[in-house]
């Protein structure tokens, strides 16, 4: 057996495997079952006597692709263990060989998961407090110091024995004292094993895990209001008397109750959905305090509360004077409901382990960027985001708020910034190609094409040409709205690489993109002798062989190709340039794969979705930005104008004038879901079918989709590109790599289905030629796709035509990780920062991060220790995951 041999040949296993190690995202690994089926094949021959060693690594991956995930990750784990029986692997995989019982510390989402690693993502794994000395009993339900600021409550004041036992006890250091946050919740006071493994289901295992679990909102309950003077449409809360209560039978199943306060005022309470208990927890007589919207009520009587919070009023109002009630009386944590814990009584617990924790919660920040930032004490902001006191006022609005929440957003954005930092010094000084881009190479390059570049082209192939010439790998992020001629800038960079002997791969997203590409590129050489190759899945096997060939050889210098560019079977001769479009639709494996196809070689990312900037700096703060902001000449802009179902036919009006002045169109149909690709063809088709017969009779209407075989598709493209066709219905499939200047009008259905970006994207198809173009949006005919919302949404298209602000107003209606459409971004998710609000911590963030790195590249002061220890617990994984190279 050839032990080398082996190992290079099973090696392709190893990036999934450390995605799945860095990421936990054991959901998102596709098609392992075939790799590895692909991989043992081909490692066959280098078995020797391992044969059946071999099996059973094949055997291991079987019925993967199709498994839930315990199973995948059972799954893994075995894989794991037999490759490791076969070849020596990284020591940062051997450990996916235990079976993994608790999914590997991810980032959260907003809100939701109840344990958010926001802060840090295991506590047991963070460096002890700063303060050891205080040895704990592992046996008491006391906190390890008695605290001198904490404030205490006279509950606690009356257990002295506690803190005399503590201060009394020996120095003990057992395991679980070593971090006070690490301490199970069971040994707060209060808590039994009942709720401790109620918490612990929830992932609130220790007292860390409460402290980090933030509230999703806040109630202010400062004032209870009288029923009178609470105003319609808001929230208020109200103290009273239940009078009457029960399930009453109308149209609907409900649950009524009726809540009298001091003034003698009634409160319809109304549940359509609730358990048995309620009715116990509002028998009439009970004192209740309920917080909800008011709303006026039936038949103009009264007012009543849908689905109000209920908590029982079990103490006199008159408690809410007391600052140690944690539900009345002032602005109210409202959490992620635990199943079986109340409220109140989860309040009650996390006001313990802030009492009694909070101080033991180090503080990472550098004191000075703390200073000069005006930040919060990291333990000071979690306080008052649990417990507003401060910052009451702040927080009563509902939503975090205010300095609390800007300190605990910095760090969160600090600690991306902090890794992108490192990441780019790490990119930078690995040794990559030194091109010599001589100036009269550039000269000449750009005096082939048949326009002079805009200035923003001509700006970038300077800095790009720059960026080659270092030793250093380039990696850029070349931004630029759709049309502003991106790939000629990229084919001025193969063209400099070509000189000096290189391949370039361009990989596209999707086989019309390549096809469109390689064309385009393909004219632009006309006249030169660089060879443009074109690898897509599509190509028949001959072929394939064929583009092989002159890629390995180095005959083509130029290779544009889809997925299949990464494939095991595509190798080049020198590849010294890679250049990514749309790039935020591929995996970063996948990239990450094309790179490993030569050494180092530089990297150009383009993309044509104007990233906002606040969204760009934490995607790609490692790369360097280049932005095409100006249009070739001769574009018109896009009259866009949205249309009600019901109106369709001046939508079609506009269509027959553009078709009668010899024009041509597009009509788009979105194409909702992958898995919905069947029943969308079929509508495609119909509706293709519906305007030949009913509303265009006399024009020739072609159709694309993305089910059709490559051949038809480029031929229904060959069909309209010559004006044979007038009319291309077309699922999505036209948003990238469609370049007819011909067509000057778009007609988009069901456009309240599609971003606000996509509609840009998928407008920038028309308006490429001299004649004023025309999209018309058509909405849906229910009401909610044709409500104010979407109405509001789709003004902004007829509003402007500037790409970057439709990208902002997108990114605040949808959120970032819709915006990007994609799970494998490797955008983080925050559970306090939000990027389209956080504009200003996200700069100074930044700014500090990186003046940080520039001082201390490694993080090797003592002041930085911490920083440094935290971003490795932090961000392990996600951060690695996302690197380029
Ligand atoms: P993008 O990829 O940025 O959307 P393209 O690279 O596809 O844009 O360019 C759009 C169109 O503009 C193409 O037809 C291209 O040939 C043309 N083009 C690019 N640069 C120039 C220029 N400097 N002057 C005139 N036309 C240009
Ligand atoms: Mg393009």
């Amino acid at each position: 057996m050839d032990k080398t041999a082996l190992a290079l040949a099973l090696s392709p296993l190893l990036a999934p495997l450390r995605f799945v190690g860095r990421s936990g995202r054991i959901g998102s690994l596709k098609e392992l079952e075939p790799l590895v089926e692909r991989v043992v094949a081909a490692a066959r021959v280098h078995a020797g006597d391992q044969g059946a060693a071999l099996d059973r690594l094949a055997a291991s991956a079987r019925g993967f692709d199709s498994a839930a995930d315990p199973a995948r990750r059972d799954a893994i784990a075995a894989m794991v263990r037999e490759l490791s029986a076969l070849i020596g692997i990284p020591d940062d995989l051997s450990a996916l060989g235990q079976p993994m019982s608790d999914p590997p510390a991810r980032m959260f989402s907003k809100g939701e998961p109840m344990r958010q690693t926001a802060l840090f993502d295991n506590p047991q794994e963070r460096p002890g407090p700063p303060d050891r000395s205080g040895g704990q009993d592992p046996g008491s339900r006391s906190p390890p110091q008695p605290g001198s600021e904490q404030r205490e409550t006279p509950r606690e004041r009356a257990t002295p024995q506690r803190s005399l036992r503590t201060q009394a006890g020996p120095p003990v250091a057992p395991a679980v004292s070593a971090d006070p946050l690490a301490t199970p919740v069971l040994q707060l006071r209060g808590v039994g094993p009942a709720m401790a493994a109620k918490l612990e289901a929830k992932g609130l295992g220790t007292v860390g895990d409460l402290l980090l679990n933030l509230p999703r909102r806040y109630e202010d309950r400062r004032t209870p209001r009288g029923i009178d003077e609470a105003p319609l449409g808001e929230r208020s809360v109200i103290a009273g008397t239940i009078v009457k209560s029960g399930e009453a039978h109308g149209r609907r199943r409900r649950f009524e109750a009726i809540l009298r306060d001091a003034s003698g005022a009634h409160l319809l309470l109304l549940w359509f959905h609730f358990r048995g208990s309620l009715a116990g927890r509002l028998a009439p007589g009970a004192r209740v305090l309920v917080s909800g919207e008011v709303r006026e009520g039936y038949r103009g009587g009264g007012k009543t509360m849908t689905h109000p919070d209920v908590e029982a009023g079990d103490e006199p109002l008159a408690a809410s004077a007391d600052p140690s009630n944690d539900s009345f009386g002032r602005v109210v944590p409202v959490y992620t409901e635990v199943e079986g814990v109340p409220a109140r009584t989860f309040r009650r617990i996390v006001r313990r382990a802030a009492d009694d924790y909070l101080r033991f919660v180090p503080d990472a920040l550098p004191a000075a960027v703390r200073e000069r930032r005006k930040l919060l004490p990291l333990a000071e902001a979690l306080r008052e985001a649990h417990f507003p006191d401060r910052f009451a006022e702040d927080a009563s609005h509902g939503r975090p708020a205010g300095e609390p929440r800007r300190r605990l957003a910095f760090e969160e954005l600090f600690m991306v910034q902090l890794g992108l930092a490192l990441r780019r010094r790490g990119v930078k000084v690995e040794p990559g190609i030194a091109f010599r881009a001589e100036p009269s190479t550039l000269e000449r390059v750009i005096s082939s094409l048949p326009w002079p570049l805009t200035g923003a082209q001509q700006r970038a192939v300077g800095v790009i040409a720059a960026d080659m010439r270092r030793a250093e790998p380039m990696n850029r992020l070349l931004q630029g709205d759709v049309g502003s001629g991106k790939t000629a800038v990229a084919l001025c960079a193969a063209l400099v690489a070509a000189e000096d002997g290189y391949q370039t791969a361009l990989m596209a997203p999707t086989e019309l993109l390549a096809e469109q590409h390689a064309r385009s590129l393909r004219m632009l050489l006309r006249s030169s002798r660089v060879h443009v190759e074109l690898i897509t899945g599509a190509l028949g096997q001959r072929e394939r062989d064929h583009a092989a060939r002159l890629l390995r050889s180095g005959t083509a210098q130029i290779v544009v190709g889809t997925h299949a560019l990464v494939e095991d079977s595509t190798a080049f001769h020198r590849l010294g340039l890679v250049v990514i479009d749309e790039q935020h639709r591929f995996g970063v494996l996948t990239r990450a794969r094309l790179m490993s196809k030569g050494h180092r070689p530089d990297v150009l990312v383009m993309t044509a979705t104007p990233i906002p900037r606040t969204l760009a700096l934490t995607l790609y703060g490692d790369l360097d930005v280049s932005v095409l902001d100006e249009l070739p000449p001769g574009r018109t802009p896009v009259a866009t104008k949205v249309f009600k179902d019901a109106a369709r036919e001046k939508a079609y009006a506009v269509i027959r004038r553009e078709l009668a002045l010899g024009r041509q169109a597009y009509v788009v149909l979105p194409l909702v879901e992958e898995s919905e690709k069947l029943a969308d063809l079929r509508s495609a088709i119909k509706e293709r079918d519906r305007l030949a017969t009913e509303v265009f009779p006399d024009v020739s209407i072609g159709l694309v989709h993305g089910r059709q075989p490559a051949p038809e598709r480029q031929e229904a493209m060959e069909r309209f590109r010559r004006g044979q066709d007038r009319i291309l219905v077309a699922t999505t499939v036209v948003e990238v790599g469609v370049d007819v200047p011909n067509a000057t009008v778009m007609l988009i259905e069901h456009a309240e289905r599609f971003g606000l970006s996509q509609l840009h994207q998928l407008r920038g198809r028309v308006g490429r030629g001299a004649a004023k173009s025309h999209c018309l949006l058509v909405t849906g005919s229910s009401g909610a796709e044709w409500g104010p919302v979407a109405r509001e949404r789709l003004k902004v298209m007829e509003q402007t035509t500037d790409g970057f602000r439709i990208a902002e107003a997108d990114l605040e209606q949808r959120g970032p990780g819709e915006f990007l459409g994609t799970r494998q971004s490797g955008l983080p998710d925050f559970a306090v920062a939000e990027l389209a609000r956080d504009q200003a911590i996200l700069a100074e963030a930044r700014e500090e991060a990186f003046a940080l790195i520039d001082h201390d590249p490694e993080l090797n002061l003592p002041e930085n220790v911490p920083i440094r220890e935290q971003l490795r617990l932090r961000w392990r994984g996600r951060l690695s995951l996302a690197r380029v190279g």
